[in-house]
């Protein structure tokens, strides 16, 4: 740790390690926010032109499609307080909602207690304006973190090497994109390629009419399909069906390189069967492949950590696959790195 002293002044100032984090999904955002709250230099880099990763929100027309996470729950008491946080920012709401479950079409209404929360209007809502409060580069891809001669690093994009150094690197990318990038440590490597992604075709349809529904949203079975839910039931979002399908890891995985103009017909075919209507033709339809949905083996272990390289990772893999988890990865590599390094008085 490094200190320094005010010109004329006797006191000591802890100057903070410089850290970069790798990914501006939950688990990144997290531990961005919780490092520079306590005085941390943080970078952010993320390759998409927006934050958010698999809690990502699209608009199309009218329509907003939450095309990755359809809502979060709570259990820890941690992610509950800065849940409520959120809730009185008005960046999350309860999402009332009819849960059903469809079998070859036939409904059954379920009777559901589950309390499920949505960002508003999208579900990265609490993960945005965080470019106001940490450095944030986002269109940034990182291919490599390199080691410097006097043990710190930088970061190699796709654009070529990138100026800055720093003291700590976490990785927060999915498990598979996290492997190649934490190479310096053959343990946390080998560790995050230990973790398989399973894949999810998902499809967006809306209809030039409304469907009516007798449920918002419905476990599928018996079909390609697992998911389907209507993001104009959630709150904030324009009263307008905006379906979301959400097919099986096991079709999505036989299905993975398909076309997606094939993929997306063969969607909306399933998902009318499952809600019992004849094959229509919707105003939208798109198809979107997350290649890296979810980790079919979570390491449990919430987060990695390299002492003496100072490198670390984080997401949903290091612990589930759920936003809760992600945000208490990101929570737990902050609070290890702040026992390690305890604040100095000023
Ligand atoms: C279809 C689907 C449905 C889901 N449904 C639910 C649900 O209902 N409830 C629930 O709790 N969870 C759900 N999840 C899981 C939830 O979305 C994740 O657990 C959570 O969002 C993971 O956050 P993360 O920060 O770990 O990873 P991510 O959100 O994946 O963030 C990683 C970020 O790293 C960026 N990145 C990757 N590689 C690089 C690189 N080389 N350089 C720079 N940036 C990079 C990515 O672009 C991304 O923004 C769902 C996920 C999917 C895909």
């Amino acid at each position: 740790m490094k200190f320094r002293a005010h010109p004329g002044e006797t006191t000591m100032i802890e100057i903070r390690p410089s850290v970069a984090i790798l990914g501006a999904g939950m688990a990144g955002v997290t531990a961005a926010r919780a490092l520079a709250e306590r005085g941390y230099p943080v970078s952010l880099f993320e390759k998409n032109g927006c934050v958010g990763g698999r809690m990502a929100s699209r608009r199309e027309g009218e329509c907003l499609f939450d095309h990755g996470c359809q809502f979060f729950t709570v259990r820890n008491e941690r992610f509950r307080n800065r849940v409520e946080s959120w809730r009185e920012q008005g960046l999350v709401s309860v999402w009332e909602h009819r849960m059903a479950a469809s079998d070859r079409g036939q409904i059954t209404l379920l009777q559901d207690d589950a309390v499920r929360y949505v960002g508003v209007p999208g579900m990265d809502a609490m993960l945005r304006g965080i470019a106001n409060e940490v450095h944030t580069q986002l269109d940034t891809l990182i291919t490599r973190v390199e080691r410097t001669p006097d043990g710190g690093w930088t970061l190699v994009s796709a654009q070529g090497p990138l100026p800055d150094e720093y003291e700590i690197v976490i990785v927060a990318t999915s498990a598979e994109q996290a492997a190649p990038l934490l190479a310096s440590s053959p343990l946390l490597s080998g560790r995050a390629a230990s973790v398989r992604m399973q894949a999810c075709w998902a499809a967006l349809v809306a209809f030039e009419f409304e469907l009516e529904t007798a449920f918002d949203a419905a476990f599928v079975r018996n079909s390609p399909l697992v998911w389907i839910a209507n993001g104009g039931s959630k709150p904030g979002r324009a009263e307008r069906e905006a379906w979301v399908l959400h097919a099986s890891p096991i079709w999505s995985r036989e299905h993975l390189e398909e076309d997606p103009d094939r993929v997306k017909e063969l969607l909306l075919h399933s998902f009318c069967e499952a809600v019992g209507i004849g094959d229509v033709r919707p105003a939208r339809l798109l198809a979107h492949r997350w290649r890296s949905a979810a980790p079919a083996n979570a390491l449990g272990t919430g987060f990695l950590w390299d002492d003496e390289l100072a490198l670390g990772a984080i997401g949903d893999w290091c612990s589930n696959p759920r936003v809760e988890n992600a945000f208490l990865s990101g929570l737990a590599i902050a609070d290890h790195l702040l026992a390690q390094r305890p604040r100095a008085a000023l």
